[in-house]
């Protein structure tokens, strides 16, 4: 594998994403936006720039678009409010950010960032997190911005159904992106709305360092997505980490040993990995995932359904 070789793979969520349940329409916007947040980010590791740039950039474009679950289009929550998750981490340094119940920030991923460069810290929650944002200088926008027509319907949905539950089979949408850049860096970054009908307060696995993101130049990058609870308890990325750094087993293997184990506690969801060697790996327990990938040679693949590449 070449030095100057850099890949990248990104999701947009995990889930009964099959085409029976899916319009022409939607498959189209879809497809279009995994490939416009691929572009973003291909076009940074083209360039010779940084897997951390490259994910960061991958995700904002996703987070902006209404078709998922982050930024606009978050999942609500039984209260019919946006609270937003976000992280990222670097794998060269291993510095990590991350805000979780952010209320007012158009990006929560550039928040993230913001944590990791410009504070003490790696997680910030809550109002603590929103007065940061104001002091960081990022964009601010009503909640209600967040909210669209299918997530207040998807709620209402389900608070028919059961007032007590909240529903993984809701959620679909959040979104992630793992690189390695040409000087061999690994970067990692997942930002969510979290679940329909979430109780207030509460946060998943995606902005938890070592559950929905990590990244470790000794090994690889990883982004998950899924029911939250469940890869909190597998402990999800830093045990896909830890198997191939620990172990030497295939980015592959590792991915498919934990989504084993996040599925025998009880959950199912998928991962994108990039390994410090170049390879790329996704895998899912789902009927499908929103996903795309590139790399130097000139790979570009977007798919969504289970059969697709
Ligand atoms: N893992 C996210 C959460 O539990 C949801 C998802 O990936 O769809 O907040």
């Amino acid at each position: 594998m070449s030095d100057s070789h850099w890949t990248l793979a990104i999701h947009g969520g995990a889930g009964v994403i099959v085409r029976d349940r899916t319009t022409p329409e939607a498959e189209a916007a879809i497809r279009a936006a995994l490939g416009r947040a691929l572009d973003a980010g291909a076009a940074i590791l083209a360039d010779g720039g940084a897997a951390l740039d490259a994910v960061a950039a991958a995700v904002r474009v996703l987070e902006d678009d209404p078709h998922f679950n982050a930024g606009r289009g978050a999942a609500l929550t039984r209260e019919g409010t946006a609270e937003l998750d976000a992280a990222i981490m670097d794998g060269a340094t291993r510095r990590a950010g991350a805000v979780a119940r952010v209320s007012r920030t158009r990006s929560p991923v550039a928040l993230a960032r913001a944590v990791m460069e410009h504070s003490p810290h790696v997680f910030l929650a809550g109002v603590g997190a929103d007065a940061f944002s104001l002091e960081a200088e990022a964009e601010q926008v009503d909640n209600g911005w967040f909210v669209t027509d299918e997530r207040r319907r998807q709620r209402e949905e389900l608070l028919a159904r059961n007032a007590d539950a909240f529903d993984v089979e809701m959620k679909y949408g959040t979104v992630g992106a793992v690189a390695r850049d040409a000087a061999g860096h690994l970067a990692a970054a997942t930002s969510t709305g979290g679940v329909t009908g979430k109780r207030w307060g509460r946060i998943g696995d995606s902005p938890v360092i070592g559950a929905g993101t990590w990244a470790d130049d000794r090994s690889c990058a990883i982004s998950c997505t899924g029911a939250g609870e469940f890869f909190l308890r597998a402990g999800a990325a830093h045990e896909i980490d830890a198997r191939v750094r620990l172990t030497g087993a295939t980015i592959a293997d590792a991915a498919d040993q934990v989504l084993a184990d996040v599925r025998a506690l009880g959950g199912t969801g998928g991962v994108i990995v990039a390994g410090a060697d170049g390879g790329l790996a996704w895998r899912f327990t789902t009927p499908g995932m929103h996903r795309a990938r590139a790399s130097a040679g000139g790979e570009r693949l977007v798919a969504m359904f289970g059969d697709e590449g």
